[in-house]
C-alpha cells in the first residue's frame, strides 16, 4: 500500500518506519499532557493529508505541540516546502535536517507564514482547557487548512471551530495507546479512541 506525492510513489510502510525511528518522545511531564502519536497512525494520517490534496510542493507546515516532531516531519517526508515544529518541552528537541523548531509556548507562535497546521495537542484531560490555546492559535492563524487529533469523546471542537468561522469533519479515527501514567483515564488496557479532524474556513 502506498500513495503518490508530486508524481512519485511512497510506500506507507516506509513512511511509518521512518517515523517510528525518530527519537521517542520522552513523555515525562504529565502537566504538558504528552500523548505521543505512533508511527503507523502518523503515516496513515499523512497519507490522508496527501489524498485530500492538502500537501503540495509549496505547502508551509506548522506542527503545534510537536513533541518529537512526528507529524511535521511526516509532512516533510511527504514533500512539504517547510516545516516549523512548535514545542514547549526542550527535552523533545533533536536535530532533523529540513525542519525548524520554535521552543516555547504555543502562544508565542505568530500564526503567519503557514498554509497547513497539523497538531496532536494536549487534550485538556489532565488540565482543563489545555487544548484551547492550540485551537485558538490555529483558528486565528493564516493557515488554509487545519488537521487536529483529539479524543473522540471531545464534544466542544465543532462549536469552537464555528466561532472562528471554520468548519470541519472527522477524516480518520483509531485507537491510541496512552502512556502508563495516564492509564487510569482510559476504558481498557490503556487504549483510547481518537479522531482526526480536517478544518477549512467557512
Ligand atoms: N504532536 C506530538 C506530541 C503530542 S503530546 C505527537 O503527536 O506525538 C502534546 C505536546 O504538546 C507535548 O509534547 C507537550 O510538551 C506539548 N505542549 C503542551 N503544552 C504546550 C504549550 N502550551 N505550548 C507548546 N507545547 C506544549
Amino acid at each position: 500500500m502506498g500513495f503518490t506525492i508530486h508524481g512519485g510513489f511512497m510506500r506507507l510502510r516506509h513512511l511509518a518506519m521512518a517515523l517510528s525511528n525518530l527519537p521517542p518522545h520522552p513523555q515525562r511531564d504529565a502537566s504538558l499532557e504528552q500523548y505521543a502519536t505512533e508511527g503507523d497512525f502518523a503515516a496513515r494520517w499523512i497519507a490522508e493529508v496527501v489524498e485530500q490534496g492538502d500537501l503540495e510542493k509549496e505547502t508551509r507546515v506548522v506542527d503545534l505541540g510537536a513533541g518529537n516532531g512526528i507529524l511535521g516531519i511526516g509532512c516533510l517526508l511527504a514533500g512539504a516546502d517547510s516545516v516549523l515544529l512548535v514545542e514547549q518541552d526542550p527535552q523533545c528537541v533533536h536535530e532533523y535536517e529540513g525542519v525548524e523548531w520554535l521552543i516555547g509556548d504555543v502562544k508565542g507562535w505568530s500564526g503567519t507564514d503557514v498554509d497547513l497546521v497539523i497538531m496532536n495537542p494536549p487534550w485538556g484531560v489532565q488540565i482543563a482547557m489545555a487544548d484551547r490555546p492550540f485551537l485558538e492559535a490555529a483558528f486565528s492563524s493564516e493557515a488554509h487548512v487545519i488537521y487536529l487529533l483529539h479524543s473522540a469523546k471531545a464534544s466542544h471542537i465543532e462549536n469552537l471551530a464555528k466561532s472562528f468561522d471554520w468548519g470541519g469533519e472527522v477524516v480518520l479515527s483509531g485507537s491510541f495507546r496512552l502512556p502508563a501514567k495516564y492509564e487510569h483515564h482510559s476504558s481498557h488496557q490503556g487504549m483510547t479512541e481518537v479522531a482526526v479532524w480536517r478544518f477549512k474556513r467557512n
